[in-house]
């Protein structure tokens, strides 16, 4: 029986959701309507019935870079890809949808033989975002690394599925187009890695895992443990792991990346000043500045914690302490990366 796109729709809005619920930084409050597609095609169905209520939308993915606000607008709908999380193995293509955990890719990646991905690693986040926010780790960023990207114009009244060549996507640090256009990204190609024998088995049997786990991996430590377990369970079937990866969880771990609620670093690196945003916070003395239930990280200048029931105002009042202190001494405002959605 097919159920037609209103009903669909029905089925698919929950009302009245807690939007910290679906947040690393477990910051946001009521969404009228929330929605999580697990297909393109039930996606499509939401932005149409959607635009025929009239309703504003608010896309994104696991909610690691973006603080909700506490009074979200009323009749907004707010949707997140992250159950969209899946992969089409070819023989040189695979195409990944956008909900799929970029530290998914790495593990992926890693079945197959010598990994692309090592540098996504337990990286927070999905696809979709990482290629809107060309997310990077040390020397490497995902524009690299991706080769055709599917997308949805929401100005095109007919939603149709359109392509964009990796080398038009205006890759820069922290930059891609996708930041200027109306464009939702819906999943991209990337180079498969070479390999030996059959290995779509093992691949459908990770999904699999992590499609079960559904929307549970928005805290960072469940993420975290999921991640580290399955990286291990390769390991224990001699799957050779890459250094590299293993400094990442050394550094992620040791910075306590996945020990409080955050949203990773909160300003846009600015070497203007000559060093990284942490380091000038560091020297203003400011590491460990608290307001509410939030604190400037005693352990990366760059990280805004959410220590103890923080709200959005708690953040963005440090973001401006910090913003300012920067502006006073060294001239410059920094840029916020976190993606700061006003009520
Ligand atoms: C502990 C920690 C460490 C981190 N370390 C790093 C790091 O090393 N490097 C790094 O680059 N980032 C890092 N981040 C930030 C974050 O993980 C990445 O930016 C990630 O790509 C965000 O993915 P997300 O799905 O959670 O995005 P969300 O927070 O859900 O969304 C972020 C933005 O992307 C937009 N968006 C989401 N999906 C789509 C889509 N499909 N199409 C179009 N727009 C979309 C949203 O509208 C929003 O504006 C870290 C975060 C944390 C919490």
């Amino acid at each position: 029986m097919t159920i037609d796109r209103y009903e669909l729709f029905d089925q698919l809005c929950l009302r009245h959701v807690r939007l910290s619920g679906h947040s690393s930084y477990g910051i946001g409050g009521y969404a009228d309507y929330f929605a999580m597609p697990a297909t393109v095609e039930q996606f499509v169905s939401l932005l149409e019935v959607s635009a025929v209520y009239g309703m504003e939308r608010v896309v994104f993915g696991m909610g690691s870079n973006i603080l909700f606000p506490d009074r979200p607008k009323r009749g907004k709908l707010y949707v997140s890809l992250k159950n969209m999380a899946d992969l089409t193995v070819n023989e040189s293509r695979w195409f990944a949808t956008a909900g799929l955990p970029l530290s998914m890719l790495s593990l992926l990646g890693l079945i197959s033989g010598p990994t692309a991905f090592p540098f996504t690693y337990l990286m927070p986040g999905s696809l979709g975002a990482g290629i809107y926010m060309n997310a990077k780790y040390y020397k490497e960023q995902i524009g690299d690394k991706v080769d055709m990207i599917s997308y949805i114009d929401l100005s095109d009244p007919s939603l149709s599925l359109r392509q964009i060549r990796a080398e038009d996507c205006q890759f820069a640090y922290k930059q891609s187009i996708f930041q200027h256009k109306p464009w939702i990204i819906v999943g991209a190609e990337v180079t498969a890695p070479e390999h030996e024998g059959p290995i779509s088995g093992a691949i459908s049997a990770l999904l699999a895992k992590y499609q079960g786990s559904n929307g549970k991996l928005s805290s960072l430590f469940s993420f975290y443990s999921f991640f580290s377990r399955e990286l291990r369970e390769l390991q224990a079937e001699r799957v050779v792991i890459p250094e590299p990866m293993l400094d990442i969880e050394r550094y992620r771990m040791g910075n306590r990346h996945f020990t409080y609620r955050s949203c990773g670093s909160f300003f846009k690196n600015n070497y203007a000043a000559g060093a990284s945003i942490g380091a000038l916070v560091d020297r203003l003395g400011l590491k460990g500045v608290t307001h509410g239930g939030a604190v400037v990280s005693p352990f990366h200048g760059n990280m805004i914690l959410n220590t103890d029931q923080a709200t959005a105002a708690d953040i963005l009042y440090l973001k401006d302490t910090v913003s300012e202190a920067i502006h006073r001494h060294y001239g410059f405002m920094p840029e916020p990366e976190v993606v700061i959605m006003k009520e």
